[in-house]
């Protein structure tokens, strides 16, 4: 692997100063800024100079302008791929506006503003052309591209090509081929996360062969980042933490669009200027609500991942996830969209287990390549640790995209309150031989009431455990029985729904119950509790655990089929019916017909899409 240079461009300036001193009066003519940063500069020299680049260069970090300067200061017509139209729409446009001439090429774009843009291709016009990875590699567009003069390639996003990437697109596989059919052409390779398999990955599927490696520091000292576990499915406290935030920007995370959508609505019930976005929405729709987000001054956009690349907003204050991310880039993807301005900013992270539980069954159920869900799995463990873990945030997530030397940064929930550790392994003991006794049969509330000799006690009080743990409140438990789970000493089995803990890694558990692994539990001094016991209880009680991933689809089919129809989702059916549809997974359609608010028209009408939903769950 070609050695990763991390200099600054005064070092790498030399070889080519003169041109780069022309991309920084081009900087100061067209783009208006003083001087480049961070690393810009060293990689539009590398550029200038006719050679290929990666370079990862964080969110904000101004990676269009390495491919920008060049394309504009180089003979030729500088090819941008980018995975989204909206994005290249944005950008075109951008440029327009700074009297930068460039076109893009893509499905969304009639006949003749295609034509239109190949006619100035010809003609030799255009500085920049943008286009789609499946656009660029058909047939027709390589070979006419081949016969204008090309000032070099830009792969944005690059990290799609790698399956070890977060956001595999197969589609970016072809663009391997570019470096045989563009071989004199100067490719850049651009993203904003790629640990160093990643990078590797992108090195080989692009050919990019020992081209220079740019990668830049991953500090970003505007951002406070905080986690925390959540209590119950925690939308009260995104509730108060959006309202505590009144006046600012933000983006509010949900992981489902019936989450999305129910938050959105809450929020706007409380006065904040809130809206939902998600892929269910149609596109004008989308359009409209994204261009209200970057009109908007205080303006909270409550999201699924679909609202995501290319939210350039540079004064979004804050990002809560009101449910976790999947992998510590999608969380550093995520987080990164506040502050992009460089003003101090604050990324809230919530989490529980069932999130965890949940994460992993879906990778699960996606019936992936056994190693591709492995590492997936994987992934999601790393930003499980890293939200559970007792050090600084950033600096967890800068040694994990290889930064060394990192100090912490003095303004994350860790680092202003460094948790109080509580050496936990003998009540961890007592949980875990509880559970050993109870033969992994049984969820966490019976769990519980095993350990502090509560409920009906029938055979268990026959057991050696039953009670041992009566001085340990059950939220305190609770917590713990958590914490085994992100440990990996237990596992959860979804069970239909009513899930049970077992035994998980039994080497673990085994040094645990020899006092060889100690277990220490964190409670961060300061931080204010979530508003307990003040649960405003809607009509339906939302199920929790498993059973609200199953209701939340639901919902979405709902959703889905009422638009189909015209009509409002509760014509479709009742929350009550899909909450008790999601709780009791009937498997037939007699089972169905029993659950209430289902009759024979709506047995006849939607009898084998629920039934196919529910086994979807199995
Ligand atoms: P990225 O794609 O890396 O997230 P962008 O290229 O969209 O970042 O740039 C992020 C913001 O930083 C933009 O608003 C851009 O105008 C600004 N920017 C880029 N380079 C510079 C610079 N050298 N000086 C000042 N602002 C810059
Ligand atoms: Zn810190």
């Amino acid at each position: 692997m070609a050695p990763i240079r991390t200099l600054d461009f005064r070092e790498a300036a030399a070889p080519s100063a003169v041109t780069l001193e022309a991309a920084r009066s081009l900087l100061r003519r067209v783009f208006g800024h003083v001087d480049f940063r961070g690393l810009q500069a060293p990689v539009i020299a590398e550029l200038l100079a006719g050679r290929s680049a990666l370079a990862v260069l964080p969110t904000g970090g101004g990676k269009s302008l390495c491919y920008q300067a060049p394309a504009m200061l180089r003979p030729g017509v500088g090819v941008v791929v980018s995975p989204l139209i909206a994005l290249m729409a944005d950008q075109v446009a951008a440029l327009s506006q700074l009297g930068v001439a460039a076109g893009r090429l893509d499905s969304g774009l009639p006949t003749d503003a295609r034509e239109e843009t190949w006619a100035r291709l010809q003609r030799g016009e255009l500085d920049l052309l943008y286009v789609s990875p499946e656009g660029l590699m058909q047939g027709w567009v390589l070979e006419r591209l081949r016969r204008v003069p090309l000032s070099l390639i830009a792969v944005d996003e690059a990290h799609c090509v790698s399956q070890w990437g977060h956001d595999f697109r197969p589609e970016y596989r072809a663009l391997g081929r570019l470096a045989e059919t563009f071989a004199d052409v100067p490719r850049l390779a651009l993203t904003a996360t790629a640990d160093a398999r990643t990078r590797e990955d992108i090195r080989r599927q692009l050919q990019l062969g020992d081209a220079a490696e740019f990668v830049a520091s991953f500090s970003r000292p505007e951002l406070a980042l905080f986690a925390e576990r959540k209590s119950g499915r925690g939308r009260d406290r995104v509730l108060s933490m959006v309202k505590a935030r009144k006046g600012r920007s933000g983006i509010v995370y949900a992981g489902s669009r019936s989450g999305v959508e129910e938050l959105a609505e809450r929020l706007g019930a409380e006065g904040l200027a809130a809206k939902a976005y998600h892929a269910g929405l149609d596109r004008d729709t989308r359009r409209d609500r994204l261009a209200w987000f970057l009109d908007t001054d205080d303006s909270v956009m409550v999201a699924t991942i679909a609202f995501g690349m290319g939210i350039d907003k540079p004064d979004v204050r804050f990002v809560i996830h009101a449910d976790p991310p999947s992998s510590i880039e999608a969380y550093w993807q995520e987080v990164g969209r506040a502050g992009r301005d460089g003003q101090a900013a604050e990324g809230v992270t919530l989490y529980g287990s069932s999130d965890f539980a949940w994460a992993a069954e879906r990778i699960r159920r996606a019936d992936l390549p056994e190693d591709q869900a492995l590492l997936q799995v994987r992934k999601l463990r790393q930003l499980y640790a890293l939200l559970e873990g007792a050090g600084c945030r950033p600096a967890a997530v800068r040694r994990y995209f290889g930064e060394t030397e990192v100090s912490p940064c003095g303004r994350c929930d860790r680092c202003l309150a460094p948790p109080v550790g509580t050496d936990v392994t003998k009540a961890a003991q007592k949980a875990l031989s509880a559970i050993h006794r109870l033969g992994g049969r049984y969820g966490r509330g019976r769990i519980i009431d095993h350990l502090l000799g509560r409920g009906d006690p029938g055979r268990e009080q026959a057991l050696s455990t039953f009670g041992i743990g009566s001085e340990v409140s059950a939220g305190a438990w609770r917590a713990l029985l958590d914490q085994l789970l992100f440990e990996g000493l237990i596992a959860e089995t979804p069970n239909d729904g009513r899930p049970t803990l077992d035994l998980a890694d039994a080497e673990a558990v085994l040094a645990v119950y020899r006092g060889e692994r100690r277990l220490t539990a964190l409670s961060a001094p300061g931080r204010d509790k979530p508003a307990m016991g003040r649960r405003r209880r809607t009509a339906v009680e939302a199920p929790e655990g498993p059973d609200l991933a199953l209701y939340e689809v639901l919902r979405d089919w709902r959703r889905d089929e009422a638009h189909r129809l015209g009509l409002p989702p509760f014509f479709v059916l009742g929350n009550a019916a899909l909450a008790a549809i999601a709780r009791d997974r009937p498997r037939n359609r007699s089972d169905l017909a029993s659950v209430d608010g289902v009759g024979q028209t709506k047995l006849d009408r939607y009898g084998d899409a629920l039934l196919a939903l529910v086994r979807g769950y199995d």
